[in-house]
């Protein structure tokens, strides 16, 4: 199988994470998006718990055959994405990982970055502002069709004030409803 690795803190998911699998998955011949949310981000304190990351993922992917939910990194101390790969890799499949031009743009700042170039190729999505630089030995399938301006930021943002974004898919913001998350 062919398939992309598409690792993320998804809190919350939106729907732009959903656009732009689906997206890669048809213009790449993917035969799986994996989403997999990371346990403990070393670069993002603070955030929601991971059952409640993960569940929303699940959610959002529930009913879309090409999609599916990984919960390899909650057993990881740290969210490390070269852990994840070397437990994935022996799986014989093809290997992508796919990122948006702002989180392929620190790179090189991640843990064992080498080992990660050499392993997968990367399908990076351009996202509005950020610009990106390929590290020497990466192999980089760009992605420039997609230009959509929806983050998680501002989800959490808008849910704090009281508002229900529309870039959550209905199941996630039910979640987020019952479970009074971000403040809502
Ligand atoms: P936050 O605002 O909390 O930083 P985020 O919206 O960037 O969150 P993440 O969960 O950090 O979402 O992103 C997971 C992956 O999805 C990253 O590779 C990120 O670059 C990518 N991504 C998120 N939103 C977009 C978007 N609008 N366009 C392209 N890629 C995106």
């Amino acid at each position: 199988m062919r398939v992309a690795i598409f690792g993320g803190t998804f809190d919350p998911i939106h729907s732009a994470h959903l656009v732009v699998a689906r997206e890669v998955a048809q213009q790449f011949a993917l035969d799986q998006v994996l989403f997999v949310p990371n346990a403990v981000p070393p670069h993002k304190a603070g955030r929601t718990p991971f059952r409640h990351r993960l569940r929303m993922a699940q959610l959002a992917c529930a009913g879309q055959p090409a999609f599916a939910v990984s919960d390899i990194e909650q057993a990881n101390e740290k969210s490390y994405s070269i852990l994840t790969l070397e437990r994935l890799l022996p799986s014989g499949d093809e290997w992508f990982f796919l990122i948006g031009a702002d989180a392929f743009a620190e790179i090189t700042l991640w843990h064992r970055w080498q080992d990660v170039v050499a392993f997968v190729t990367f399908i990076v999505v351009s996202r509005p502002g950020s610009a990106y630089a390929v590290p020497p030995g990466a192999r980089v399938l760009p992605l420039e069709t997609l230009e959509l301006d929806v983050s998680s930021t501002r989800i959490r943002a808008e849910l704090a004030r009281g508002e229900m974004p529309v870039e959550l898919p209905p199941a996630v913001a039910e979640y987020i409803r019952a479970e009074r998350l971000y403040g809502f």
